[in-house]
């Protein structure tokens, strides 16, 4: 077993080498321009552009016509937001037509959600930020109390990266059918784990990004209903027209058949892998409360991503956690402290995690090439970690004792 031992699978995810084979011939031999139309090297790049382009649509149950390609999910959130409030934002708001500036998300997106959002507030957009239930869940309840004449789009991440946790997609998707408002969902690191239909799950915009699906960094793609609702979007890069105009430039076309090759494996093995990711999850959690008391869960246990398990262990300092265990370890933890701030997750603070455990909170990711053996190992090293920092803490010993430390009185407070 080579060490450390990737447990980071939210935050990115090695190419199969499957992947990788498929990628290979489009940098040397299949070369040509995807748009040049007047010689086969561009018609061999335009049919294994459209294979790719059906191979995503089909995991997602989309048609080919309805995929942007972009260069990852922060893009094409920036597409499908800003794109649709350029579009939509000044059609005055009426029953059965798409308008207005308002915008329904929540406070446990990914940044590239919140920051846009934030920029389309200065723009003028008013934007609703629902607090999510203690595990990271929002409801349909929120939702339709947050329904405005003028709501926009309603913009949610399903599976969250940081914590696990599904929001309730299809029904929030059926109540912004019924009231025309477009639902853009973040897809990132749902697609290719759980199954996602946009027909079923009643989605107009979502992303994809391939490196968190086992495909190249660099590249993914904006889902486009074209249909009940026709979903237009204002381009937000121009140039040659690409994308049915809604985004230019040169296609990648090495990186997108790497996406499309990357979606079907993904698709073939979703069931198998599914199975597979959330036993080893659990035996990780298994494994480490048979060894450590005071341990939390962040996030829901029902509806969760299945490679995903963010635990917090009370009474450790998270920096000396992290410390005593990154040698062997390679995970991310719910404290910035890598960054300049010191501030704890935004996602663990708005489900109410207090700052301690959220310092303390370490994210296990767990994927195509996680072994049972890699997850004793890592459920090994955290039960050693945590005890030896516990044996230092006389706040851990006076818990044990029974003593409720919130009515210690501190000498110098
Ligand atoms: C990684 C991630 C993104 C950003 O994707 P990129 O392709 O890296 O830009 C957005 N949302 C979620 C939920 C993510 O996990």
């Amino acid at each position: 077993m080579k060490t450390p031992i990737y447990l980071d699978y939210q935050a990115t995810t090695p190419t199969d080498e499957r992947v990788l084979a498929e990628m290979l011939p489009y940098f040397t031999e299949v070369y040509g321009n995807a748009a040049s139309r007047s010689h086969p090297f561009g018609w061999q790049a335009e049919e294994a552009v459209d294979k790719a382009r059906a191979e995503i649509a089909e995991l997602i149950g989309a048609s080919a016509k309805e995929m942007v390609f972009t260069s990852g999910s922060t893009e094409a959130i920036n597409l499908a937001l800003k794109g649709a409030v350029d579009m939509y934002g000044d059609v005055e708001p009426k029953p059965g037509k798409i308008g207005g500036k308002h915008i329904i998300t929540s406070l446990v997106e990914h940044k590239a959600v919140l920051d846009t959002c934030k920029h389309l507030e200065k723009e003028g957009c008013q934007v609703t930020y629902l607090t999510p239930d203690e595990t990271g869940r929002v409801t349909v309840e929120q939702v339709t109390e947050a329904m405005r004449d003028d709501t926009l789009v309603v913009a949610l991440i399903w599976g969250n990266n940081e914590i696990g946790t599904l929001n309730p997609i299809r029904e929030i998707g059926e109540l912004c059918h019924e009231r025309n408002v477009l639902f853009f969902v973040d897809g990132t690191q749902a697609v290719g784990k759980i199954p996602v239909n946009v027909e079923a799950d009643n989605i107009d915009l979502m992303c994809i990004s391939a490196h968190k699906l086992y495909g190249p960094k660099g590249v993914g793609a904006l889902y486009v209903r074209r249909r009940k609702p026709r979903v237009r979007l204002v381009s937000q890069i121009d140039g040659g027209g690409h994308e049915r105009g809604m985004r230019s430039g040169t296609l990648n076309v090495t990186s997108i058949v790497g996406l499309g090759a990357a979606c079907r494996i993904a698709g073939e093995e979703l069931e198998t892998e599914m199975q597979r990711t959330s036993e080893l999850r659990d035996r990780l959690e298994e494994k480490i409360r048979a060894g450590l008391d005071m341990v939390h869960l962040n996030g829901n246990r029902e509806f969760r991503l299945p490679g995903c398990l963010n635990l917090s262990f009370s009474y450790v300092e998270g920096e000396s956690l992290l410390m005593g265990i990154n040698n062997h370890l390679a995970v991310s933890s719910g404290s910035a402290c890598t960054s300049a701030s010191l501030e704890p997750s935004h996602v663990l603070r708005a489900m109410g995690v207090g700052d301690d455990l959220a310092h303390s909170s370490i994210r296990f990711g767990i994927g195509r090439k996680t072994t049972a053996e890699e997850v004793d190992f890592a459920a090994t090293r955290i039960i050693e970690t945590v005890t030896r920092l516990r044996e230092l803490s006389p706040l851990y010993e006076m818990a044990l004792e029974g003593i409720d430390i919130s009515s210690v009185e501190w000498a110098g407070h």
